[in-house]
Parts: structure tokens; C-alpha cells; sequence
């Protein structure tokens, strides 16, 4: 018998976070059955985003209990709708930070859904029809077709499923700014999920590529792991006033609270800083900063359906993805509080299919 649109819900088994103490522990969700123009997805593999962390302590003080959360997911289809056209049966496909949006406003026509008013977060957030959205941190997906990617399939799919989120943060604003151009010198400050990332692009760019880091101990891996130029010690203010004016575009990832004027010192005339990571403290900068060489700090967030489409299938063309420690789910609280000492290499990626119970 051909598959036919499931008619009912399914019960799909899941981990959760049931309150601000962030502990995760097994939960079992409804997934809507599948609509016309959904698809359905076995989930194979979640990459743990530092929101996670965040969002399981409602750091963002918006988080909806009991949550899965989980926006870096690859999955196999399983299930599409009737008006799904684009999407076949045992496809490998992902899903990240978003799952529906109006489609009609000028930011979602301009595929910018990461900027729509009413765009619906993969989780934690309260989809058209009331629902609660659910993430990645579960067996089975079921998701409008508009926001379903197609994985490159030459990458291993449990490294690239941190592309979904870690890779089009980046990747964006070094499209949107202009920050992609070869031979220009790129600065990365941070070096964690998002910003070993920005070295990888920056590399795959043809630009010469400087991290900032606090940690002396990086250096070695950005350089020799990860093809870095050049690493400098942001808190060594001697090899901070080395680096004045030689960058001519920085990617700050991170999100502690940390002064923007030491790394705008080392911009160029013209130069440009955009901010990915969301410290909770208000930014300071002394307009000097600016004015003295006519620079600009900004800031971006995530990417569109089609950018990250595109994002994917660059990361296909050369050959890029994460590096990444591979997790069972029942890892998930010891991932969680390493995650939250900056100590993993770069994302952990949880293997749902081997260690959650598939449903059907
Ligand atoms: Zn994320
Ligand atoms: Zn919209």
C-alpha cells in the first residue's frame, strides 16, 4: 500500500527540560499528523546550540515547559504530504532554527523568514495553530515543506547538522556584509560552535583568517586544526596593540559580556565588526571607536530557508562541516553542563536514531 497521510497524531518519544532547572529526562510528545504540505522525518542526529543551554534555564526568560529543545536536525524522510513535491521518501533532509512564518510580509518575500514578526521558532515558541513547538531532541519531525533543507550528500551527517544554526549564523552576515571577499583579512573572536565556523568559511573564502580567543591553549587547534593564520591572545594588550588596524572584518561570536573597543582598534579604516553572539549585559563602545576610522559595528541573526540552502550546498561543494563530539541522548546533562564551561570540540551532536526508540 502506497504511504498515505498519517490521519492521526503520533507519539513520538523525546527528552525534556520540565522547569528552569534544565534537566533533561525522557518525555513523550504528539506530533500533528501530517498535512498536506508537511513533511515527516525520521530524526537522525541533533546538534546541542548553546540556545539550548539558554533556553532550558530561561536565560531568555520566554522559554514554554516542558520543552525538547534541539534546531540542528538531520532526519530521513519518512512521510510527505499530498502537495509535497519537492521532497521524496528516504530523502535525508534537516531542519533548523525556524518552522513556519507569514510567507506574505516584505521580509519574508525578500526570504529573510529569520526577520518576520511572526516567524515560529523550532521550540519553545506557539506555531499558527496554537500548538507548542517541540525541537530536535526527539524521534520523529513533522514540518511545513517551506522550511525542510535538502543535507548535502557527501557529508557526513552527523557533522553537518550543526550547519543548520552554527554554520548560518555565520555564514550570513559574511554574505549580507559583504565579509566574503578574498584575499581581505577576516577576524574571529571566539572560538567556539559558531566561531570555528567563521575560521572554515573565512578559509573557504581564500581570506587570511585571525582568531581572538582568551585562551592561550587554543592556539594550536586553530592554527593547525583548523587552518588559522594567525591567533592572538585577546587579553594580552600587547599583541592587541601588534594587531591595530591590519583586519578588515570581525565576527564576534561570543556571548559573555566583553568590551567591543580593543577589537575595533584592530580594524582598518572602513573596517566592520558584526556581533552573532547575544551577550546579556548591554554592549558598550566608545564612539571614538568608530569615528576615528569610519567603522561600523553590527549585527546579524541566523539566516533564511534559501540562504541556508545555499549555505548547505557550499558546505557540500568544499567539503565543510563541524567537528564534533557524537553524544546518546542520555548524555545529554553532563553535554549540557561541559557546554556550559565552553568545554566541547566544537558541538556536540546527539545520535537520536541509536539512542532514543524510534516510533513509527
Ligand atoms: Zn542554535
Ligand atoms: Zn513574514
Amino acid at each position: 500500500m502506497a504511504p498515505a497521510a498519517a490521519a492521526t497524531e503520533v507519539e513520538v518519544d523525546a527528552w525534556a527540560a520540565r522547569d528552569t532547572s534544565g534537566h533533561l529526562s525522557p518525555f513523550t510528545l504528539s506530533r500533528r499528523a501530517t498535512r498536506p504540505g508537511d513533511v515527516k522525518l525520521k530524526v537522525l542526529f541533533c546538534g546541542v546550540c548553546h540556545s539550548d543551554l539558554h533556553q532550558i534555564h530561561n536565560d531568555w526568560g520566554n522559554s514554554i515547559f516542558p520543552m525538547v529543545p534541539g534546531h540542528e536536525i538531520v532526519g530521513e524522510v519518512t512521510e510527505v504530504g499530498s502537495e509535497v513535491k519537492a521532497f521524496k521518501v528516504g530523502e535525508i533532509v534537516g531542519v533548523g532554527c525556524l518552522v513556519n512564518s507569514c510567507q506574505n510580509c516584505d521580509r519574508c518575500t525578500r526570504h529573510l523568514e529569520q526577520y518576520c514578526q511572526m516567524k515560529v521558532w523550532t521550540y519553545t515558541d506557539k506555531d499558527y495553530d496554537g500548538t507548542i513547538t517541540q525541537g530536535g531532541y526527539s524521534t520523529i519531525m513533522v514540518c511545513r515543506q517551506e522550511f525542510v533543507l535538502k543535507m548535502p550528500t557527501n557529508l557526513p551527517l552527523d557533522a553537518a547538522a550543526p550547519l543548520l544554526c552554527a554554520g548560518i549564523t555565520v555564514y550570513s552576515p559574511m554574505k549580507h556584509f559583504q565579509m566574503d571577499v578574498a584575499g581581505k583579512h577576516f577576524g574571529v573572536v571566539g572560538l567556539g560552535g559558531l566561531g570555528h565556523m567563521a575560521v572554515k568559511f573565512g578559509k573557504a573564502f581564500g581570506m587570511t583568517v585571525t582568531v581572538f580567543s582568551t585562551s592561550p591553549s587554543k592556539e594550536k587547534e586553530a592554527c593547525e586544526l583548523l587552518g588559522a593564520d594567525r591567533f592572538i591572545v585577546s587579553k594580552d594588550p600587547e599583541q592587541m596593540k601588534a594587531a591595530a588596524g591590519t583586519i578588515d572584518y570581525i565576527i564576534d561570536t561570543v556571548s559573555a559580556t566583553h568590551p567591543l573597543d580593543p577589537y575595533l582598534s584592530t580594524l582598518k579604516l572602513d573596517g566592520k565588526l558584526v556581533m552573532v553572539g547575544i551577550p546579556q549585559k548591554p554592549v558598550s563602545i566608545h564612539a571614538f571607536s568608530l569615528t576615528s576610522a569610519r567603522r561600523y559595528v553590527g549585527g546579524s541573526g541566523i539566516g533564511g530557508i534559501k540562504e541556508t540552502q545555499e549555505m548547505l550546498d557550499f558546505c557540500g561543494e568544499h567539503n565543510i562541516t563541524c567537528m564534533i563530539e557524537k553524544i546518546p541522548i542520555s548524555y545529554i546533562n553532563t553535554a549540557m553542563e561541559r557546554l556550559g564551561k565552553s568545554d566541547v570540540k566544537y558541538r556536540f551532536v546527539i545520535d537520536i536514531a541509536n539512542s532514543l526508540k524510534p516510533e513509527d
